[in-house]
């Protein structure tokens, strides 16, 4: 690590034209920490944009920077132009250029030094020039943290880049619960508060925030839409566009649906299915040593964390529904024995 900080350092050692990008649909912890980077390195004087290839959720909107994040597929021509231009191109919080859908070509097509800064298994080596990898981190978000700290660039956290920073730490723990959780999380995060980081505010922002079509979507899933597999451990939501469209849905309304099916009692392996755009998504949550993210990449060409991944199904979410169902069945044994 010490290397790669001292040739990140000197990269930034006088002002430049800096990208960061993030994973399409970014979540609290990819967004937190590409508005926090970006603020830090606005402080020291670079040029910094941060390109988001599609639109995302409005809670979290209200992060510091957001007004000035651009969208590549609502601004092609711009976005390009400015990731041409660009000397560095920071990718935050994912592993492979394949996550950035359409903007993939953009990014390469730059001849920007690309730096990865990243907690999922495997990078892919030839997508950055200096990779700073680490998937024992329970976010991105604490990741970039030491990072910063060891660039030296700790008294430049203030409070917006402190609610950022604990905006992506707390999403990617579910609150601090996930076994990635460790001391060190928590020490950075009364770092945070001790820089202003408002906690319970953050908190509120993001899961106090839900529209009455979103609470009516959630009641709808778990009344009508939930499987239960008591003998398999298991369970599956899932949603069509056509149902989604009954509740108005706007992006982010089915975060965190699938973490109800996980917390029934005996579930071990929870899968939520949904046609956005027309694509079928999966998210695959488990709990103890069942792990999905070898599912999610053999079956639904994905990947992910141990206890959360993800992937996609090429085929109707009826079909998708009696792939998963299938699948319990596969796993069978190990579902039954596993804890
Ligand atoms: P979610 O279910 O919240 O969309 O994603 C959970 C985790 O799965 C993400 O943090 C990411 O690591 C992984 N993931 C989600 N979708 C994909 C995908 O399409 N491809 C890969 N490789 N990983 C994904
Ligand atoms: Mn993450």
């Amino acid at each position: 690590m010490q290397e790669k900080i001292s040739e990140l350092k000197s990269l930034l050692q006088n002002p430049k034209d800096i990208v960061i990008t993030v994973h399409r649909g970014p979540d609290g912890d990819a967004l937190g920490s590409a508005l926090a980077l970006s603020d830090i390195l606005s402080q020291l004087k670079h040029r910094v944009t941060v390109i988001s290839p599609n639109d995302y959720a409005s809670f979290l909107y209200w992060m510091k920077g957001n007004e000035k994040v651009l969208i590549f597929t609502e601004e092609v021509d711009k976005t390009t132009e400015i990731t041409n231009n660009a000397d560095l191109i920071f990718l935050l919080d994912f592993n492979s250029l394949s996550r950035i859908g359409e903007y993939k070509e953009t990014v390469k097509n730059s001849s920007a030094k690309r730096i990865m800064i990243d907690h999922h298994q495997d990078p892919n080596l030839e997508d950055a020039d200096i990779i700073i990898s680490d998937p024992s981190s329970c976010s991105t978000a604490q990741l970039l943290f030491e990072v910063l700290e060891n660039l030296g660039y700790k008294n430049l956290i203030n409070k917006d880049v402190a609610e950022c920073i604990y905006a992506g730490i707390m999403t990617d723990t579910g609150s601090f619960k996930f076994s990635s959780t460790t001391s060190k999380t928590h020490k950075i995060i009364a770092e945070l508060i001790e820089s202003g980081a408002e906690n319970s505010k953050v908190h509120d922002l993001i899961y106090d925030n839900y529209s009455e079509d979103r609470t009516k979507l959630l009641g709808y899933c778990l009344n009508d839409k939930l499987q239960i597999f008591p003998e398999l451990h298991s369970a599956v939501i899932s949603l069509t566009e056509e149902e989604l469209n009954k509740f108005n849905f706007k992006k982010g309304d089915t975060e965190g649906v699938v973490n109800y099916a996980l917390a029934i009692q005996g579930i071990r392996f929870a899968v939520f299915i949904t046609e956005k755009e027309g694509m079928v998504k999966l998210s695959l949550r488990s709990k103890g040593s069942f792990k999905v993210n070898g599912i999610a990449k053999k079956y639904f060409n994905g990947g992910g964390h141990m206890n959360a991944s993800g992937g996609v199904s090429d085929i109707s979410v009826k079909e998708t529904v009696q792939k998963v169902i299938g699948i319990f069945e596969e796993y069978k044994h190990e579902l039954i024995t596993n804890k």
